[in-house]
């Protein structure tokens, strides 16, 4: 990898120096406020099934599909990922989004991304069983396709099913990889949820994001979008 591409990535990790052999990037896309087991199960899973190098979590600076609703600061979104991320050596967090100014589009990430690393880096976009169904009205989706392998995710409460009759009727030639993970019915909106209620976080996000989140005094006087 030449020294100008290798300085155009920022945080994002070196990849792809052995021009003999292909790397598998995964990228973990999602708003994380707050992440939890849920978002990391996913992930790790994905690596160890598909043989992902590394996976790069990557919080959404302002949100696309969350513009009408409240969302914690990006500072506060990134400290917990990379919290809840740390003892894992195949995690990486990236401010990539977060840097980008205005609304966030996967689409765009993703050119990004295509044109920072070489050909033998391959994309491979992590999602839940609900991020696909949504994904094919996505702006650009067409394009989303050409740049990377989708790897849609079971989550609770989604029937991947659906996701594959979306994904098939959408007439677009997507490559997606549907994963089974372990089953966490758990989300962001629940945890902030159950912040409000007083209820504990403990085992549904890593220790380390419980102390942030009270800490900081997040979600608890937060009305619930
Ligand atoms: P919110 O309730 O605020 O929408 P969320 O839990 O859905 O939060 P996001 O940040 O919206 O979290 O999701 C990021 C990605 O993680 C999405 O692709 C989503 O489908 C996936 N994901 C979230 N929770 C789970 C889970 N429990 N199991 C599998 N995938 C999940
Ligand atoms: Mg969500």
């Amino acid at each position: 990898m030449d020294e100008a591409r290798e300085r155009n990535l920022g945080d994002l990790p070196v990849l792809g120096e052995d021009p003999g052999r292909t790397y598998r990037l995964g990228i973990m896309g999602g708003t994380f406020d707050p992440i939890h087991n849920g978002h990391l199960v996913a992930a790790e899973q994905s690596r160890h099934d598909l043989g992902l190098d590394l996976v790069v979590f990557m919080p959404a600076g302002s949100p696309a599909f969350k513009q009408d609703l409240r969302v914690s600061s990006a500072e506060d979104r990134y400290a917990m990922t990379l919290l809840a991320t740390a003892d894992n050596p195949n995690f990486r967090v990236s401010r990539f989004e977060i840097e980008r100014k205005g609304i966030t589009y996967t689409v765009d990430t993703l050119s990004a991304l295509r044109e920072l690393y070489p050909d033998n880096v391959e994309l491979y976009f992590i999602t839940g069983a609900d991020a696909i169904i949504d994904i094919v009205k996505w702006r650009d989706a067409d394009r989303i396709a050409k740049l990377a392998t989708l790897v849609g995710a079971t989550r609770p409460g989604y029937n991947l099913d659906t996701a594959v009759d979306a994904i098939d009727r959408s007439g677009i030639n997507f490559d997606v990889i549907y994963l089974e993970v372990p089953a966490l019915a758990i989300s962001s909106s629940h945890l902030r949820e159950r912040c409000v209620a007083g209820q504990s976080l403990r085992y549904l996000t890593p220790d380390q994001v419980v102390g942030y989140i009270d800490k900081h005094g997040l979600y608890v006087s937060q009305r619930i979008a």
